[in-house]
Parts: structure tokens; C-alpha cells; sequence
């Protein structure tokens, strides 16, 4: 079958000959895939940003399609069915999963210490192979797999598979009281999802910052918000307290992840910003722009053993940390009413459809932000 193959940093091929998955256990399906995409997660894989990422494995967490086999113990899907899957890979059983904490799943990654299953995201979750592939193993085939409700627009199932629960989640974890100021760091489609979800919780105020003003004008018309773009504003910090009577804002958002501390360092040389090297990072960003007593949620995603928390402004301030991988299968519920009502428009992120064949492509163009993209959707 077709598959993305990782050969190493920022080197992606596709593999006409990878074997087909096969029934494992009992409780596992075959999913045809049908839509997948490439998350910012991926980016960092794609970077080299994440250990124990191994040559060959193919990457793709977000993925819906069509259930061509089901092991002897699925009893909740059947052959033909259409769905969307989870990028969390949970048993459905755990302490964990009880909590609805599926992003957190102690037996679908057992032996880590910390992370639960997520498919095509390296060994630190488990090791699975992805969707970014003409069929993929879906284990515990019973919990996440859901059927995709009639008449609902696969463009819209395949971003709730990831982004829009995160998204979601990031403005959940934040806390948000009517009339809050958020500011989100990144304007990518998670940052994006997010900024347009505060105003679900009831914010007074939503800023963006990115450095991508393909992305800010988008962000600006998509979730109604202010936009700003860091190399210009200067310090983002100072902008914020500026912005709200030297206060901060009652909730700061990281939907940036690993990039941000190379990124930052970049912008440090470029713009001679005051910062100390490797303190610019969105997680330094939002601890010091939030208030006193204010949230930072954390759904960027790190390396597992990333070091980038200035713990004395976290004590000194009484700041709250709330930080996770979104659990998609605990938000789908609301979610999927949300889009069917309209209130949320996730394929309205989607700017390129790219065959499966040029899975390498895709990856440049979403990484170097090319052809402004926004979301690239691979279609098999
Ligand atoms: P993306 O790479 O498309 O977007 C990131 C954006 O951040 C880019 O537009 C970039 O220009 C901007 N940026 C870089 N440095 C910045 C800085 N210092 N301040 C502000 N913006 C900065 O990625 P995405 O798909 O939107 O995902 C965003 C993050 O969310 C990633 O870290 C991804 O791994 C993570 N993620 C987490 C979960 C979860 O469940 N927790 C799920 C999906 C994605
Ligand atoms: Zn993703």
C-alpha cells in the first residue's frame, strides 16, 4: 500500500509497497483512509524534534475512512462503516480513561512514564504507524473509532479527529470567565480553533500573536479577533501589559509547541528584541504576559523532556499551569453538534487537498508556510 516513510529530519518519502496492516488483536479494525492530515505535531516529528522517532515509521494521527476489517472482539463498528478516529489511542478500561482522560491512556503506551497512545507520533506514545497511509491498524477498535453522523462533510470529520478539540480544549483548560482577555500564542490551525473557541466560553477579548501575516489575516476574519504580529510589536509581553492597564491577560494560551524556542531565537537576532537567548519562547510568553493569579493552557505540544518553564514566575505570580493532549473522544460529543449547528466551521481551515502521492510536498509546503497554507489534507 501507499505510506509515508520517515527517513530522517525534514526527509519524507512515500512507499508504494509498505505491507498492510493486519489484525494484531481481537479488538483491532482496518481502516481504508480516506482524509488525512498534516497537524503541527507532525512538524516537530518531521524536524527531529522528538526522540525516539525511528526511520521508516510513517506518521499521521488525524485521519478519517472506511472500516474494511474488524477483529473478533469489535462489536461497535462494522465492515463499511465511515469514521472519524481519535488521534488519542485509549483502552477505554484504565484509571485514565474512566477520568475521560483519553489522552492519557495508561495501556495503550505502557512502559512510558508519562504519555498515552497517539498513532504515527514516535515511540514516546506507543509506536503505532499512522494514517498518512492508504490503511492503517486502529487498536481498541470499540472506544475511539466513532461513526461519522449522515450528511456531515468529511472536511469538517477529519479536523474533529484533532484540531478542533484541541482547540477546544486549550480555551476549556483556560478557565475563561465572561469578559476574560485571552491571548493566544500561534495562529496555526490549533491556535486558530482556539482563538475562535474563547468566545464560546465567554471571553471579552481574544489577541493572536504569530509572525506569519498570511496567518494573522486569517485569524483575524476566521475567530473575529485582534491579531499581531510578534517581530513587529516587539516584546509581546510588554504589548499585553500595555494592553490591559499593566495587568495581563486573565488567560494566555501556547498553541505554539517545540519550534517556538528556535523560532524565537531567530526573531531575538533578526529584530535585536531585549530577551535572553531561549527565554522567548511561547511558554516564557505566556507565563509572564498572564496576570496574577491568571491560567496558562498548554496545548502546544514538547519533546518529553523539554525544560521550558520559568518555575519562579510561576510560583511568584500564583499562576495555574493547565497543560494536556486534548481528550478528542470526552469533546465529540458537543463538538460534532457545535459543527452541525454552525457554530464551529473546521473545513473552513482547510486550504489545500493534496493527492496522497505528494505527501513529501505537503510537507514542505506546510512547514515553510507556503501558498499560505493553512491546513493541508492529503486525499488517498
Ligand atoms: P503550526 O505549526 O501550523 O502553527 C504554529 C504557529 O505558531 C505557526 O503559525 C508559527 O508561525 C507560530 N509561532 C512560532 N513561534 C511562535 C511564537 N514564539 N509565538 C507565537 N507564535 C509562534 O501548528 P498547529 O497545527 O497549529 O499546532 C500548534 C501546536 O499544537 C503544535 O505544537 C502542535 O504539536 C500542538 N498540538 C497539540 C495537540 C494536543 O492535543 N495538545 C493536538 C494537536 C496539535
Ligand atoms: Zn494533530
Amino acid at each position: 500500500m501507499l505510506a509515508m516513510n520517515y527517513r530522517g529530519p525534514q526527509r519524507v518519502r512515500m512507499d508504494r509497497d509498505k505491507p498492510m496492516p493486519e489484525i494484531l488483536h481481537p479488538q483491532d479494525a482496518i481502516v481504508r483512509v480516506t482524509r488525512s492530515c498534516i497537524c503541527g505535531s507532525d512538524l516537530h516529528l518531521y524536524n527531529g524534534l522528538v526522540p525516539d522517532t525511528r526511520v521508516g515509521s510513517t506518521f499521521g494521527h488525524e485521519f478519517i475512512g472506511v472500516v474494511e476489517e474488524v477483529g473478533s472482539d469489535v462489536h461497535k463498528l462494522k465492515v463499511g462503516d465511515n469514521v472519524m478516529v481519535p488521534f488519542n489511542i485509549s483502552c477505554g478500561e484504565c484509571s485514565f480513561c474512566k477520568q475521560e482522560l483519553y489522552g492519557n491512556c495508561h495501556e495503550a503506551n505502557p512502559g512510558a512514564t508519562a504519555a498515552g497512545g497517539i498513532f504515527g507520533y514516535s515511540h514516546t506514545t506507543g509506536g503505532y504507524d499512522g494514517g498518512q497511509a492508504e490503511y492503517v491498524r486502529v487498536p481498541y477498535a470499540n472506544v475511539g473509532p466513532t461513526v461519522i453522523p449522515e450528511g456531515m462533510d468529511p472536511d469538517d470529520a477529519v479536523l474533529l479527529t484533532d484540531v478542533v478539540p484541541t482547540g477546544y480544549q486549550a480555551a476549556e483548560m483556560g478557565g475563561i470567565q465572561k469578559g476574560d482577555t485571552v491571548v493566544v500564542f500561534g495562529a496555526g490551525p490549533v491556535g486558530i480553533m482556539a482563538a475562535k473557541c474563547a468566545w464560546l466560553f465567554g471571553a471579552g477579548r481574544v489577541i493572536v500573536f504569530d509572525k506569519e501575516e498570511y496567518r494573522l489575516e486569517f485569524v483575524r476574519n476566521y475567530a473575529n479577533c485582534e491579531a499581531y504580529n510578534f517581530e513587529s510589536t516587539g516584546d509581546p509581553v510588554l504589548f499585553v501589559k500595555k494592553e490591559t492597564d499593566w495587568i495581563g491577560a486573565d488567560v494566555c494560551i501556547d498553541a505554539v509547541g517545540a519550534e517556538a524556542a528556535g523560532n524565537a531565537l531567530q526573531t531575538i537576532t533578526g529584530r535585536k528584541l531585549m530577551l535572553q537567548a531561549g527565554s522567548a519562547t511561547a511558554v516564557h510568553w505566556a507565563v509572564n504576559a498572564v496576570k496574577k493569579g491568571g491560567t496558562v493552557s498548554i496545548v502546544g505540544v514538547y519533546g518529553p523532556t523539554d525544560n521550558l518553564v520559568p518555575i519562579g514566575n510561576v510560583v511568584n505570580k500564583g499562576i495555574t499551569i493547565r497543560a494536556n493532549q486534548a481528550s478528542v473522544k470526552r469533546l465529540l460529543p458537543r463538538l460534532i453538534e457545535h459543527v452541525q449547528n454552525g457554530v464551529l466551521d473546521p473545513k473552513g481551515l482547510i486550504t489545500h487537498r493534496i493527492p496522497m502521492e505528494e505527501t513529501a510536498d505537503a510537507y514542505h509546503i506546510f512547514s515553510e508556510k507556503l501558498d499560505n497554507c493553512i491546513k493541508p489534507v492529503l486525499i488517498p
